[in-house]
């Protein structure tokens, strides 16, 4: 990547990548080429042109009109992405590879890199959205890096500044000079005390702390797999995700009693723990889970 912009969330981050590609396919194929394509299921955030990325009709519903444009292809349907490529004027493919808040779906390689193939030959933008899954999350430092692929744009906030609020569009030497001054701008975005964290946190990413991080993967990947009460488990790195007998929301809360912080994505139970969360730790909140969970009947 050849330039970043700072901004101070992931929903920025988001909006910072479709101006980017709005103006690049403005200049580039006329004003008429605007569509953003996004995934069903995926999240992309509250703004009301991130909502509008979000292919997912319940957070659209009360906000209309949401910022038009965007449309929702099937996550597993190249034919769809192709017919639609057909009758509209794409400027740009924004995906999540492993969507979060959609349910710690992790997509498919063939899908991937067959979406990136077809972007590629038609000068249309591939963004990935990093916003959750970058950072060291899924193992990598990003997780297109698990699929072969180079998006274009690359955006990420979350666990960029370790808590504090930073968001980054990364763009590559195509699209570096798209923003020219005055184009976009950021108040607090850039500030040397989010910088100072991110430059903390990137620091640490490094091969041992992968090492780690995929070692403490495949032991909760083996701890949960095949548990009383659990269904099944998803994701990659520490982005994990598992069905379960019980309501997700149920298991959630139980748990929270007992000390440890879950989230739900869709009807799944999700965790997304420190990325240097001590082994023993680990352990003792993925036996509080496995309790939970085994209490089923
Ligand atoms: C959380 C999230 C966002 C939005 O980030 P905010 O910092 O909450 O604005 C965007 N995309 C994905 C994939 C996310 O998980």
């Amino acid at each position: 990547m050849s330039k970043v912009f700072f901004s101070n969330s992931g929903a920025e981050a988001n909006e910072c990548a479709i101006k980017i590609a709005r103006k690049y396919a403005a200049e580039k194929k006329g004003e008429d080429c605007n569509v953003i394509v996004t995934l069903k299921n995926s999240f992309h955030g509250r703004t009301l042109t991130t909502l509008a990325a979000t292919g997912q009709d319940h957070y659209h519903e009360l906000y209309q009109p949401l910022t038009p444009g965007f449309i929702h292809v099937d996550a597993y349907n190249i034919f769809e992405l192709e017919a639609l490529g057909a009758k509209h004027k794409i400027a740009a493919i924004m995906i999540e590879c492993i969507q979060g808040e959609g349910g710690v779906n992790e997509l498919k390689k063939s899908f991937v890199n067959e979406v990136a193939e077809y972007a590629e030959k038609r000068d249309i933008l591939l963004i990935a959205d990093e916003v959750q899954t970058g950072n060291g999350r899924t193992g990598k430092l990003y997780s297109y890096m698990n699929y072969g692929i180079t998006p274009d744009i690359v955006t990420t906030a979350k666990g960029l500044a370790g808590g504090l609020p930073l968001g980054a569009t990364l763009m590559n030497e195509k699209l570096q000079d798209v923003l020219t001054f005055g184009d976009h701008g950021s108040t607090f975005g850039g500030n040397p005390v989010c910088c100072s964290a991110a430059i903390s946190v990137l620091d640490r990413l490094d091969d041992d702390l992968m090492d780690a991080v995929n070692a403490k993967s495949k032991y909760v990947f083996d701890e949960l797999s095949g548990a009383t009460g659990i269904k099944s488990v998803s994701g990659m790195g520490l982005m994990i995700g598992f069905e379960t007998v019980k309501p997700a929301a149920q298991v959630v809360s139980e748990c929270l009693e007992k000390g440890v912080l879950c989230l739900t994505a869709k009807n799944k139970v999700r965790l997304l723990p420190a990325l240097n969360i001590p082994m023993d730790l680990l352990a003792q909140a993925i036996e509080v889970i496995k309790s939970v969970c085994a209490d089923c009947q």
